[in-house]
């Protein structure tokens, strides 16, 4: 490896020595770079890499909130603005008891490179809470929304740093989140969040953005590998906005959705998921999947079990779509979806693959849509959704998402071009990472030493 890269990878890793995820991510990005740093010995002189793996701003708060019973809860809030050059930062709010900063870093860092290659002027931030929404009343989902946004307001605006949704955010908590930033800052700034509901500033098609962004991606690419949808049998790790918009683009396409799963376990209809009963199920009563029985008892419900591989990837399909969380296919289970026939992958979540997995997926051929890229569809329209704001004036669905397949099957044809012009092959993550990085360079160079 390039020693400029080790040394960097190498810091990276004594200095935050307790942030897995974050090192994962840094690891994923710097060790496809090696080309184009060889190239570049002024990044060094410049300490480029150095200031690309440290987030400008981290901002960590307390967020106490009362529940149900009258009892003070307290949660960790965070916001982590980690790259600002091409534009105000963006990314989501996760809210699930899982995260910490660790994760919020590889998030945001992540989003870094993902809203560099929509083509779009945003940078990279995320944040979120420990908090856990599962099995709380709207009353308490919108006070703790509301203590968030107490702190949040003083770091975010229109033209600086502007949140949307994530696991456990969607259009609910965003309204609640929005309704409290207005009436602190007595002001209708309705770029300062994205995601919102259609009767206040929200776009058309965000909704669907981040799961029809995936599906065109994974068309674009099959496509420049003589393949189609039609006809393929497709399993969808998740079931929440992701997942369902993936699988919604994906039977418009004559493929067959087989299975979808939650983080309990996994639904197996062999004749395919009934996808109304699914959005019933989690949008509408937000239920366990398991659920899906009751009305389809003859399809298949199979238990997650801890450190075994997710249901889900047990079953034999053509495409797998990992649409939950990090890390959701390791090594072992990226070697049985081999064994199984699989013939591609296409990440709708951030980093669900580990870099193992990643590896053995291209060294046995298979076609690896990775997650920067082909999730970018959700902060693409997002920015679309900041421009309909700026001008006041909203677009149709159509509109949109003609805009959306255009901004994918760009995404898809710069990782194609960059993989190609640097000889790494079918290798998009690093067409990816690389298009996306010198994207970034140049303005961070741009912009001298800050
Ligand atoms: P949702 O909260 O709508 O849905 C999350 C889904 O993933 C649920 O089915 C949930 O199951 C499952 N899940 C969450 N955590 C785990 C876990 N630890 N193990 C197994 N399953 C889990 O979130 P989104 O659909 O918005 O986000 C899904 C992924 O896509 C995330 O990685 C997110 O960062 C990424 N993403 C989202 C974008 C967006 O626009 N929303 C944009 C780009 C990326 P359960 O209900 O049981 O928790």
């Amino acid at each position: 490896m390039n020693s400029y890269i080790k040394n960097v990878i190498e810091d990276v890793e004594n200095r935050n020595s307790n942030e897995k995820e974050f090192i994962q991510s840094v690891h994923e990005v710097l060790e496809t770079l090696e080309k184009v740093i060889d190239n570049n010995p002024d990044f060094e002189k410049n300490g480029l890499l150095e200031r690309l793996v440290e987030p400008e701003r981290v901002i960590m708060f307390r967020v106490p909130w009362v529940d149900d019973n009258g009892k003070v809860q307290v949660n960790k809030g965070y916001r982590v603005q980690f790259n600002g050059s091409i534009g105000p930062y963006k990314g989501g709010l996760r809210f699930h008891e899982s995260v910490n900063l660790s994760i919020m870093k590889f998030l945001a860092f992540e989003q870094t490179f993902k809203n560099a290659l929509t083509g779009l002027p945003i940078g990279g931030g995320k944040g979120g809470s420990d908090f856990n929404p599962k099995g709380k009343s709207d009353n308490e989902i919108m006070r703790f929304c509301q203590s968030f946004m107490n702190e949040l307001q003083r770091h975010i605006g229109a033209d600086l740093d502007v949140p949307a949704g994530d696991i456990g955010v969607g259009a609910r908590e965003i309204g609640y989140l929005f309704g409290q930033y207005r009436k602190i800052k007595n002001l209708y700034e309705a770029g300062v969040l994205t995601g919102k509901g259609l009767s206040y500033g929200g776009s058309l098609a965000r909704k669907e953005a981040t799961g029809f962004g995936l599906i065109y991606f994974m068309r674009e690419m099959l496509k420049a590998n003589n393949m189609t949808l039609e006809g393929k049998t497709v399993t969808i790790s998740g079931s929440g906005n992701v997942a369902i918009y993936a699988a919604q683009k994906t039977l418009e396409y004559g493929a067959k959705v087989v299975a979808m799963s939650d983080s309990n376990g996994c639904i197996w209809d062999k004749d395919g998921i009934d996808l109304a009963e699914i959005k019933r199920i989690k949008e509408v009563e937000r239920l366990r999947i398991k659920e899906y029985l009751k009305k389809y008892p003859n399809a298949v419900y199979m238990e997650n079990v801890k450190g075994e591989i997710p249901a889900v990837y047990t079953i034999k399909t053509d495409i797998a779509l990992p649409c939950a969380t990090q890390n959701d296919i390791n090594l072992e289970t990226a070697k049985l979806l081999v064994s199984n026939g699989v013939k591609a992958i296409g990440e709708g979540a951030n980093m669900p693959t580990t870099i193992e997995g990643i590896k053995y997926f291209l060294e046995n051929g298979i076609l690896f849509a990775p997650a920067k890229a082909a999730n970018a569809g959700g902060v693409a329209t997002s920015a679309l959704e900041m421009s309909q704001n700026s001008m006041r004036c909203p677009w149709t669905f159509e509109e949109v998402d003609e805009k959306l397949d255009r901004i994918m099957t760009n995404i898809f044809a710069t990782c194609k071009h960059t993989a190609e012009k640097y000889n790494l092959g079918k290798n998009y993550l690093a067409g990816a990472n690389i298009a996306a990085f010198s994207k970034v360079a140049d303005a961070m160079i741009a912009q001298g030493i800050i």
